[in-house]
């Protein structure tokens, strides 16, 4: 079986090399077991010397292929790029900064050969902040109710996937691209298995809180239209309410005659009915700025240089 490593790589210059020896380890373990292992690189823009590095694996290592694109185009982007460079009967997508062990590809390897096409390392939030831990949880615990998919806390980047998952990955061509779900939406027999997270070796995480909240937002907004659901239930319960208020009004207005006061009411009214009315438009303009960009059809990912020479397959 041919394993493919696709690892996205964003200014990793200082931990690559280093990746780099921990999977060719793992690589000369399998090998005596017949498993041959090709390893994906995505430089996706960076703008530190991680080119150069992979270059320079690439010219060390005849395994190595790489893809390095014209600017920073996002996680996502640079797994798609990896997926479909991979050539493996299996392919393991994982982190270039060594959070993930690649010691753990072993396992994932012996629990495909038990029929699973998809084998899940589910990270447990060791080291993690609190707050971050308890943000998540409470995120999935929401999100959950909100897609069709099943979406797991800590189950993410780190899989490894059989041909058949990477070919029906590759066959979803949307723009917006949320992998977490999109792995989740294929199917097929997966298992998970539960690791402690590594503390990131060197270099920073790219995540910042506004990155956190769009993603977040992704994963709700990606997978069905219940939040334009939820926009129409609000303006129907609050129509009701109108209704009702009105006909109450009116009774007292038969009963007492006119009473002019009901300055607070008025505004009250107006301007929680503006609101309502603004988070409505919101939604829909975020589903219409997603069609918009479904529909321009750009590619995802232009490149700027690589080792492989299946450029036709770049073109989406
Ligand atoms: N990454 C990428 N493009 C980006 C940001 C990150 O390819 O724009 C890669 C990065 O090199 C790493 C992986 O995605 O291999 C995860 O990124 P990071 O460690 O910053 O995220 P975290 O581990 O904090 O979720
Ligand atoms: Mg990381």
């Amino acid at each position: 079986m041919l394993i493919s490593i696709v690892a996205p790589c964003y200014n990793e210059e200082a931990v690559l090399e280093r990746f780099h020896e921990a999977v060719q380890k793992i690589a000369d373990e399998l090998l005596p077991l017949g498993h041959d292992m090709e390893f994906v690189y995505v430089d996706d823009g960076s703008r530190d010397r991680t080119l150069t590095v992979l270059e320079r694996l690439a010219a060390r290592d005849q395994r190595v292929r790489y893809v390095s694109f014209s600017r920073n185009f996002g996680k996502e982007a640079a797994l798609l790029a990896g997926l479909r460079h991979a050539s493996g009967d299996s392919v393991v997508v994982m982190d270039a900064d060594l959070q993930h062990p690649p010691e753990l590809i072993a396992r994932m390897v012996r629990l495909r050969e038990q029929g699973y096409d998809q084998v899940i390392a589910r990270r447990t939030r060791t080291g993690d902040r609190l707050t971050r831990t308890l943000t998540a949880r409470l995120y999935y615990r929401l999100v959950n109710r909100l897609v069709d998919v099943e979406l797991m806390d800590g189950a993410g980047d780190f899989r490894l996937l059989s041909r058949r998952v990477v070919d029906a990955v590759l066959g979803l061509t949307e723009y917006n691209r949320f992998s977490k779900g999109l792995f989740a939406w294929v199917g097929f027999p997966s298992t998970t298995f539960a690791y402690e997270n590594a503390v990131r070796e060197a270099g920073s995480s790219s995540w910042n809180l506004r990155g956190l909240l769009d993603y977040g937002l992704d994963g709700v907004l990606s997978f069905n239209n219940r939040p334009l659901r939820a926009a129409l239930w609000l303006g129907i319960s609050l129509l009701l309410c109108a209704g009702l208020y009105t006909a109450w009004i009116v009774v007292a207005a038969l009963l007492h005659g006119v009473q002019t006061p009901g300055y607070v009411t008025i505004i009250t009214a107006v301007t929680a009915l503006a609101g309502v009315q603004m988070v409505m438009l919101g939604v829909i303009g975020e589903y219409t700025g997603r069609i918009y960009y479904e529909v321009k059809g750009r590619p995802h990912f232009l490149v700027k240089a690589t080792n492989v020479e299946r450029t036709k397959d770049l073109i989406p």
